[in-house]
């Protein structure tokens, strides 16, 4: 068997947002009366959705955070990406190697964030077409609908796609869709990706892992 597709998460994996993106929401929180620091919004939140902010945090607060919540956080983060994002070191020469597979974006942000993103580092035009969120699919990582959703919509069965994930989240989803995953241990440890099948901690490493999961699907 070989691959057929290669789904990439964006925050952390594509572009090098997840320091700017935990900044503002532990401050946001914090304003908000949920005291919260940058390593504990990396620890609990990164690689999830809004909607995973909300049900972890409101139960603990006791209220609801402000109905305006998601829109004082998107308003920060995107004036700090369109200033300050970059691609994730060395991932433009690694995807550039194996362009031979077929590839996507599958991102728990929603559609306005991953193409904020992806312009601010030029990488939109690569992705233009394929790139899905979690606000198309009823659950979000580590659910895995937006994974089953994005191989479908790419025509590829799950059992042939290759995920390319850094959160503990996105590797639980994309296990959870019976996908190969190739942690990339960015801002979270190595052993918090445990559960996927193998894990780089430089880009350049990833088109030999490419190579090394097409070699043991195809064994
Ligand atoms: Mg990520």
């Amino acid at each position: 068997m070989r691959f057929d597709l290669l789904i990439l998460d964006n925050d952390g994996v594509l572009v090098d947002s997840e320091p700017i993106a935990n900044g503002v929401l532990a401050e946001l929180l914090t304003e908000c009366g949920h005291p919260t620091t940058y390593e504990e919004s990396v620890r609990d939140y990164l690689g999830g959705t809004l909607r995973l902010v909300r049900q972890t945090v409101e139960p603990r607060l006791g209220r609801p955070l402000p109905a305006d919540f998601e829109d004082r956080y998107h308003e920060r983060l995107f004036a700090r990406m369109r200033a300050e994002l970059t691609a994730v070191a060395g991932v433009v020469a690694a995807l550039d190697a194996v362009d031979h597979l077929a590839t996507c974006v599958a991102s728990s942000g929603t559609r306005e964030r991953i193409e904020t993103a992806l312009a601010a580092v030029g990488l939109l035009a690569r992705f233009d077409g394929r790139i899905f969120s979690a606000d198309e699919v009823a659950r979000g990582k580590p659910h895995p609908d937006l994974f089953l959703y994005a191989a479908e919509r790419m025509g590829a069965e799950p059992e042939r796609c290759l995920v390319v994930e850094d959160s503990p989240h996105g590797v639980t989803a994309a296990k959870a869709a019976r996908m190969t995953v190739i942690g990339y241990a960015g801002l979270t440890p190595a052993e918090r990706l445990a559960g996927a099948d193998a894990v780089i901690d430089r880009m350049a490493e990833l088109p030999a892992a490419v190579g090394l999961a097409q070699d043991l699907a195809s064994a």
